[in-house]
């Protein structure tokens, strides 16, 4: 297949593509760089397979070469990322994913939307399954994002019943590992990084709310499973194991050997107090459930920014 994957250059986009890469498949990893990183397309750079186009996806483009399969994973997806950058943060979840699907319908492609846990926002429903509708304040600071996927999400499902377009969406939750920006500002990525520097841990509020957080090749293997099933209604891909961000801390001061202290630091407004994937469709439909245990996941990822 030829795949053009936007937002390929960054965290998941690239491991996406080093792993159709393997796998034979041609790959365009279409990046503006705003948040992507060169280094994370390095290691497949020069392999014959890939090519990297620099555009904006919220600016359509238009492919000289058919394509097979459209992945939208071009997204600011870091909190202080999409408070930084509000409008290039809805851009990229409306016109981008209305840029990205336009192309998979000239090219009759397949489209797989990376949408997010954050359609959720700060849920009510716990865990939450894919039938919940929400929990979002649009006007606030978190909104930007939120609302955009929301969009992106409603665009995908139009696109599918008024020009009949191949679409998947995938709600990912929070997913770590290597290829993660050290100054990314994500709970991971600043606790590692904090923790082998011997800086104080930032814990935002007391530490009491959760995530559940997926390790990248877990992940990646559920986006794959679903690109190959037929079915166009949302679906939660994240680990349901549900812990709290104090002892996400402790977790990684544990394994880095660190005697960093905490400093402890205002909660973000609107920050979702608790969030699980309710992952009973993925495992009926896909077969799939994570396999990789945090604390495995965790020493991978420590490994991968000590070079
Ligand atoms: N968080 C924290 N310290 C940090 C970064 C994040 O305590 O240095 C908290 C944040 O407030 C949230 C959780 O960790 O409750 C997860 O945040 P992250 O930015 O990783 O992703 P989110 O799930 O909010 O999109």
């Amino acid at each position: 297949m030829r795949i053009l994957i936007t937002g390929g250059a960054g965290f998941i986009g690239s491991h996406l593509c080093e792993r159709f890469l393997s796998q034979g498949h041609e790959v365009v990893c279409l990046d503006n760089f705003i948040t992507g990183c060169r280094q994370n397309i390095q290691p497949f750079s020069s392999n014959p397979s890939f090519s990297l186009i620099e555009h904006d996806i919220s600016v359509p483009y238009f492919p000289s070469e058919p394509i097979d399969y459209v992945l939208h994973f071009a997204s600011l997806a870091s909190p202080p990322d999409y408070l930084k950058y509000p409008i290039p943060t809805l851009k990229a979840g409306s016109l981008g994913t209305l840029n990205a699907l336009g192309m998979a319908k000239a090219f009759k492609a397949k489209f797989l939307l990376a949408s997010t846990s954050e359609v959720y926002g700060d849920p009510l429903v716990h865990p939450q399954p894919e039938s919940y509708w929400g929990h979002v304040n649009c006007v606030g600071p978190r909104g930007v994002y939120d609302e955009s996927k929301r969009m992106a999400e409603a665009l995908a499902c139009a696109y599918h019943r008024e020009h009949g377009v191949d679409t998947r969406v995938v709600r990912i939750f929070n997913t770590y590992g290597p290829r993660m920006k050290s100054n990314d500002g994500r709970a991971v990525p600043n606790f590692i990084a904090q923790a082998l520097a011997g800086q104080p841990l930032t814990l935002y509020g007391d530490g009491t709310q959760t995530r559940s957080f997926c390790y990248i090749d877990d992940l990646l293997e559920g986006i794959e499973r679903l690109m190959q099933a037929d079915f166009y209604d949302p679906v939660n891909l994240g680990n349901p194991v549900e812990i709290s961000l104090l002892t996400l801390a402790q977790t990684i001061l544990k394994l880095t050997r660190s005697k960093s202290a905490m400093a402890l630091k205002p909660l973000p407004t609107d920050d979702p107090k608790r969030r699980r994937p309710d992952i009973s469709l993925a495992k009926r439909l896909l077969g799939w459930e994570p396999r990789v245990p945090l604390e495995e996941g965790l020493t991978k990822t420590i490994e991968s920014f000590k070079v």
